[in-house]
């Protein structure tokens, strides 16, 4: 069984670990090398227990630790090439690290893991989600986006729970003093961040019965409220049937708690829904990861 604990989350750094037991990812390392330690102590794992280090896309807010951390455990570091490059020149990495490149949209087994990823739109060279599997459960990754493609909706669709980006409350966007109206165009941009609306019409598709977490991420301090984006997927939740689903928001500074991706194999079965969509997708073959 898959399980995730977001360490932190939010544009001062994103960090999160998904663990098997067996298999150990760090997802993003956006807090200090010292925090995202601290933290999965105090979530239990161990740091030098770690496989590997799964990277959405190349922003601070997503890579910061990287160079002190990485430094001293040299763990692999999966990311696309482009985000590679990116890395290699501008995230201080001392020591390089083992660099397990995959290509956009492959899937890949990494130990007793099956990782796939995806494209997203957002201002970085090669920003990616992420869907992670193993035999009982599938979790899928949205942080950051601009917009909801076809292709994200398909990827995610039959995820067990989700981890995804709620940034902004467009009203309070809009309201707000602080930002100039450049920077709010960028946020609210289709290569910028998702608002709460544009997370809640996505849940709407792929809410499903045994649907068990949605935690969201990555909430603006200024532009969100953890009531008003938990409240806005809630509906959505209700409406597309997913009556079970438990709403998280993930903080800045506190270790979230750690979720179970999917129901025990034995819990009761949700009261029969009518499908709203095929879930599954035949799975490929795994693709070998060009090493680099
Ligand atoms: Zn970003
Ligand atoms: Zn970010």
């Amino acid at each position: 069984m898959v399980r995730f604990t977001v360490l932190g989350s939010g544009s001062s750094g994103n960090c999160a670990v998904i663990s098997t037991g067996r298999t150990t990812l760090l997802l993003d390392a956006g807090l200090s090398a010292k925090q995202i330690c601290l933290r999965m102590q105090e979530a239990g794992y161990d740091p030098e227990g770690l496989d590997g280090i799964l990277i959405t896309h190349e922003h601070q807010d997503h890579t910061r630790g990287l160079a002190v951390f990485g430094a001293k455990r040299r763990v692999p570091l999966l990311c696309t090439a482009l985000t590679r490059e990116v890395l290699e020149r501008d995230a201080g990495l001392r020591v390089a690290p083992p660099w397990q490149v995959m290509q956009t949209g492959s899937r890949f087994a990494f130990g007793d893991l099956w990782v796939e990823s995806f494209p997203v739109p957002h201002d970085a060279v090669d920003p990616v989600g992420y869907v992670i599997e193993d035999a009982e459960s599938r979790l899928g990754v949205l942080s950051d986006v601009g917009y909801v493609t076809n292709l994200i909706r398909d990827r995610l669709t039959g995820a067990d729970s989700l981890f995804i980006e709620a940034n902004y409350c467009q009203h309070l966007l809009e309201a707000d003093v602080k930002r100039p109206w450049a920077t709010k165009q960028r946020i609210a941009s289709r290569h910028g961040h998702l608002s709460n609306d544009q997370a809640a019409e996505l849940i709407s598709h792929l809410a499903h019965p045994r649907l068990q977490h949605v935690m969201l991420g990555h909430l603006s301090d200024d532009c969100n409220r953890p009531d008003t984006a938990r409240q806005c997927i809630q509906h959505a939740l209700l409406a597309g049937g997913a009556a079970r689903a438990r709403v998280w928001c993930a903080e800045r500074r506190r270790v979230s708690p750690t979720l179970e991706v999917a129901f025990p194999p034995d819990s009761p079965q949700p009261p029969a829904q009518p499908e709203k969509r095929a879930v599954a997708r035949p799975l490929a073959e795994p693709q070998q990861l060009g090493l680099f």
